[in-house]
């Protein structure tokens, strides 16, 4: 029986085991998937270790955390230093990123997307800046605190945090900060929020599961909007394949996946 878990604080609200679980009992697989309330990122590596995962997912605050538990990062997370995915190889832990792929393939439906505002300065948010810039789109950041801005300096000129913003023209705004998941706030001050609201024309969250307040106010504005399920979904997906060792295709692994939402 393989054994793998998310690791996060909060984590009581993630779906990731329900997913998993659905996808390993829908096809006989000898594995369980469980949660595990971290408080300290420093302890991921030994506890990943003395619970003998075969594998993990990593969300909120310890994806950074979790690049530095590993012996070795393959593809995507290299370029951004932010892992999601820990597969235990002989017991070294390999690090992956699957939440950037898992969002572009969530915001598919969004058509004539050039212009992109990313609130936050997470973990998160890094994944998803560097790969939307590397699909040639325009993006800015808008973020609480200002001293985490400089990983994002490096890669555009427009980042903000909330005393020196300068609202443009966008397309989509996303936020990914978490803001709403356990709260009632909006990810910056209303005024500011609702000055984007009326210049763009989707609204994404990461945030999944609940009507944040960005995205009631996004349904006031009369805006498209999506929260983070699909994204949870494809992010899922592609973190079980890796889990699998790729014996599932891709396409398989979705489709048994997203019949577990109809159990939310
Ligand atoms: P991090 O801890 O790395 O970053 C959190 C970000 O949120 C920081 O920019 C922080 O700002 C900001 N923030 C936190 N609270 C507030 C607040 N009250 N007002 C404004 N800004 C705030 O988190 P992650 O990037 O790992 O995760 C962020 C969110 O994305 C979580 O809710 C997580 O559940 C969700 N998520 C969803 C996924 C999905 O599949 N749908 C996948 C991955 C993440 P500051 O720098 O000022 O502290």
């Amino acid at each position: 029986m393989k054994l793998f878990a998310i690791f996060g604080n909060p984590v009581e609200h993630s779906r990731s085991p329900l997913m998993h679980n659905y996808l390993f009992n829908t096809l006989d697989i000898k594995a369980c998937y469980t949660k595990v309330h971290l408080k300290d990122g420093s302890k991921l590596r030994d506890t990943f270790l003395k619970l003998r995962l075969s594998g993990a997912n990593i969300t909120i605050p310890f994806k950074e955390d979790a690049y530095k538990a590993c012996d070795e990062i393959r593809g995507f997370a290299n370029e951004i230093g932010v892992v999601n995915t820990i597969i235990n190889e002989n017991n070294r832990l390999i690090g992956y990123n699957t939440d950037a792929d898992g969002f572009i393939q969530a915001i598919q439906e969004f058509k004539n997307i050039q212009n992109i505002l990313i609130i936050g300065a997470g973990g998160t948010a890094k994944a998803l800046t560097k790969r939307l810039l590397q699909n040639a789109l325009h993006v800015s950041i808008l973020n609480r605190s200002a001293n985490r801005l400089d990983y994002f300096k490096k890669l555009t000129t427009n980042c903000y945090d909330w005393n020196n913003f300068i609202c443009s023209k966008y397309d989509l705004v996303i936020n990914t900060t978490s803001a709403g998941l356990t709260d009632n706030n909006l990810p910056a001050p209303q005024p500011i929020i609702e000055n984007i609201m009326i210049n763009t024309r989707y609204i994404c969250d990461v945030v999944y599961g609940k009507k944040t307040p960005f995205l009631k106010l996004a349904k006031i504005y009369k805006l498209p909007y999506k929260d983070g399920s699909d994204m949870l979904l494809y992010q899922g997906v592609l973190a079980n394949h890796l889990f699998c060792d790729k014996q599932i295709s891709i396409e398989t692994t979705a489709q048994i996946m997203k019949r577990s939402f109809e159990l939310f």
